[in-house]
């Protein structure tokens, strides 16, 4: 069932690259063009049949009736404004970008009142990046998250929101900061504590490093410009998680120091039935 007529991915990476093959597996548009930095990524996405035509230029984006920028946090941030001359009257905008504040705030601002904004953030993807990496099944048994503007339009919401189910997500709705509060906890501070974990340990040692160290830090394999984008367009509330993080490894700090057995048993046997409740979305 198309739901639109010609549908725009910018950036062709991992979740670019599975929204395409996904779009064209389901058969929610009549076409799809994408738009890349290399001819290379473009032909690659021709090739895995995730776009029908590629373009290096935002200005291909014109007859478009859905565009889903889908490059790093602040490539989006600076592609809202570039790409705003060319949007046809009634597109409608979205994105997958892991931070929501500042980007509803720049498509707020920098938009024309012509083109509706609905922010998004499929949590789902992985350490890999890149079209090579794409899988139209990526957001199967998913959550998406959609970020409104005040302006946005209840009926583009309705049809994003099926846009989203019928790839396989479920959709909630929050708002900006609430997206960004939550997230900073669930996802970005997992990446800082992996990302710190690894940087802890010696580089000798790791020949010994077993299934335990694999499993908490597979995402330390991140993009570094992918990450760092994300870390700094959330500040304040990774700042204050990064403070939580810290406030607990005190704690592990205090009771080892004092040999206090009672206190380790007690905050393993916390994070252990906390654990042991957590709801993966995939
Ligand atoms: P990715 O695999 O690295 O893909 C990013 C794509 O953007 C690449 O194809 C890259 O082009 C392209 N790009 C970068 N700068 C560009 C520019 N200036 N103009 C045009 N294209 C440009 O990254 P990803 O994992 O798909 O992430 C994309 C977005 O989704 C990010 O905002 C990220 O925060 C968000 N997200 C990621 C995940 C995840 O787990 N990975 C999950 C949810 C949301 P080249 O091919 O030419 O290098």
């Amino acid at each position: 069932m198309a739901l639109f007529d010609k549908i725009g991915i910018v950036g062709l990476g991992l979740i670019g690259g599975s929204l395409g093959l996904a779009i064209k597996e389901k058969k929610l548009a009549g076409e799809v063009i994408g738009v890349s930095r290399k001819v290379k990524t473009i032909k690659a996405a021709v090739k895995i049949n995730a776009i029908d035509t590629g373009s290096l230029k935002l200005s291909a984006l014109g007859g478009c009736d859905l565009v889903l920028l889908c490059t790093p946090v602040k490539t989006i941030l600076a592609q809202l404004t570039t790409m705003a001359p060319y949007l046809k009257k009634g597109c409608l905008v979205t994105d997958t970008g892991s931070t929501k504040s500042e980007i509803v705030k720049t498509a707020g601002g920098k938009l024309p009142k012509t083109v509706d904004f609905i922010g998004a953030h499929p949590l789902a993807g992985s350490e890999k990046s890149g079209i090579y990496n794409a899988d139209g099944g990526l957001f199967n048994g998913s959550l998406c998250i959609l970020t409104p503007l005040k302006t946005s339009r209840a009926a583009n919401m309705k049809k994003l929101s099926l846009f989203w189910e019928t790839i396989g997500a479920k959709v909630k709705i929050l708002d900006a900061g609430k997206h960004d509060e939550i997230i900073s906890s669930t996802s970005h501070l997992a990446h800082i504590a992996a990302f710190s974990l690894v940087n802890s340990i010696p580089y000798g040692y790791l020949r010994f490093a077993a299934s335990g160290l694999r499993d908490t830090t597979r995402i330390a394999a991140s993009d570094p410009e992918l990450w760092s984008g994300i870390f700094l367009t959330n500040k304040k509330q990774l700042l204050k998680s990064i403070g939580a993080f810290q406030k607990q490894l005190t704690e592990f700090t205090h009771a080892i120091r004092r040999q206090d057995e009672k206190k380790l048993f007690a905050e393993i046997k916390k994070a252990k039935l906390k654990r042991d409740k957590i709801p993966f979305t995939i």
